[in-house]
């Protein structure tokens, strides 16, 4: 199973606390707001999760991201 994050733009206040939490994934723009790289596997779960309970403006979600259907299940 893999994860994606996403951030609410109008609830982030750039506080960065995510990037802190989650370098592997997060890093932070000229101004301090975050900037996603890629998917969450497994390995790194945790860490989201916790990066997502730290965030302090509730702005940060992990959503399971969806299986990519193969060429046979979609004919
Ligand atoms: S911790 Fe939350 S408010 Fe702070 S930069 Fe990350 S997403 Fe934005």
């Amino acid at each position: 199973m893999r994860w994606q994050l996403r951030i609410d733009p109008t609830a982030c206040t750039g506080h960065g606390l995510c990037a802190d939490l989650l370098p592997e994934r997060i890093e932070l723009d000229e101004w301090g707001f975050p900037i996603i790289h890629g998917d969450v596997g497994a390995s790194l779960a945790g860490h989201a999760r916790r990066a997502v309970r730290a965030c302090p403006a509730l702005a940060l979600r992990l959503e399971t991201k969806p299986r990519e259907t193969t060429r046979r299940e979609r004919s």
